[in-house]
């Protein structure tokens, strides 16, 4: 099942040329979600080619550049006769600003949106096979980020064991996957367990949004295959990430290397490094304890399939 990750936008508060502020669209199944929607994030979405079918919209905080494509986006799904329901996440006591924004225009979407507000530990949106989790940021305003967690996927079958053990081809096999105990004709009880492998993990995605190095981003999700963090400074303005409630490249990689992080997207890169990223994506390497070729600063528009751990 396609996991994919679109970045729509990676700038840092201001945009630059080549870089729209912050969204990050996932697909999974048919299904569109969206993390942020900084301004423009309509046309990165065409640009780009994810669609307009997002069901659930993640805002990590209400700074600008993290929400106001939020307008934009609604009046064009609006205008493409929408009529599914959007949900829109936001940090607990950012109802009433959110509001604002999705009634920006005086009338209400013709679609109903539904604003829900949630904190660090909520679970946000629960699904068939996943569940995206909220965690607490440290940024200069309210703010969580946002971790998608794939529930574990049943063990492998070892059809061959079962056969060996006489269990015939047909139902009793799926019935075995699934966890049932089977009674063969000749009463030979048949256990899960001895044909079914262990849980296998599913996969993850943490996205911090704006943020200091934060603990909670560690804690969310076990071995996350991609994080996507802060990295709004390089070193040489490590004493303004802190001052302005941001990262460095290399506090990101800290961060991923105590998460466990499979990968490593560097994102909101300050327009002060505009057309600069070697800086960023050296400093994190020099800590990151995964494969360096995991690091990297995305390019608006660049796409991302995540595997299964055990690759299938
Ligand atoms: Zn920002
Ligand atoms: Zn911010």
């Amino acid at each position: 099942m396609p996991l994919r990750v679109t970045f729509l936008g990676t700038a840092g508060a201001i945009p630059t040329t080549a870089r729209n502020p912050s969204s990050v669209f996932v697909a999974r199944e048919g299904e569109g979600l969206l993390f942020d929607a900084g301004e423009g994030t309509q046309r990165q979405m065409m640009r780009f080619g994810t669609g307009f079918s997002v069901s659930q919209l993640f805002v990590t905080h209400l700074h600008g550049d993290h929400v106001l494509g939020i307008p934009g986006l609604l009046q064009t799904m609006a205008f493409n006769d929408r009529d599914a329901p959007l949900a829109i996440h936001t940090p607990r006591g950012t109802r009433t600003q959110l509001k604002s924004l999705v009634n920006a225009l005086g009338n209400r979407p013709s679609f109903p949106v539904r604003i829900n507000e949630v904190g660090g530990g909520d679970v946000a949106y629960r699904a068939d096979e996943y569940e995206v989790r909220a965690f607490d940021t440290d940024h200069d305003t309210r703010s969580v980020g946002y971790a998608l967690v794939e529930d574990d996927r049943k063990g492998r079958f070892d059809r061959e064991r079962a056969e060996e053990l006489g269990v015939p081809v047909g139902p009793a096999f799926s019935k075995l996957h699934e966890g049932e105990v089977v009674e063969l004709e000749d009463g030979t009880v048949v256990d899960p367990d001895q044909v079914v492998g262990d849980p296998r993990p599913g996969r993850s995605i943490v996205y911090t949004g704006d943020t200091r190095p934060a603990q909670a981003t560690i804690e969310v999700a076990d071995d996350p295959d991609l994080l996507i963090h802060d990295a709004t400074f390089a070193d040489d303005r490590a004493d303004r990430a802190t001052d302005t409630a941001h990262s460095t490249a290399r506090q990101a990689a800290e961060i991923a290397n105590r998460a466990g992080a499979d990968r490593l997207a560097l994102m909101h890169l300050s327009s002060r490094y505009a057309g600069q990223t070697d800086a960023h994506e050296e400093q994190a390497r020099e800590v990151f304890a995964g494969d360096s070729e995991g690091v990297f600063v995305p390019d608006d528009g660049q796409k991302l399939e995540i595997p299964y751990p055990d690759g299938e």
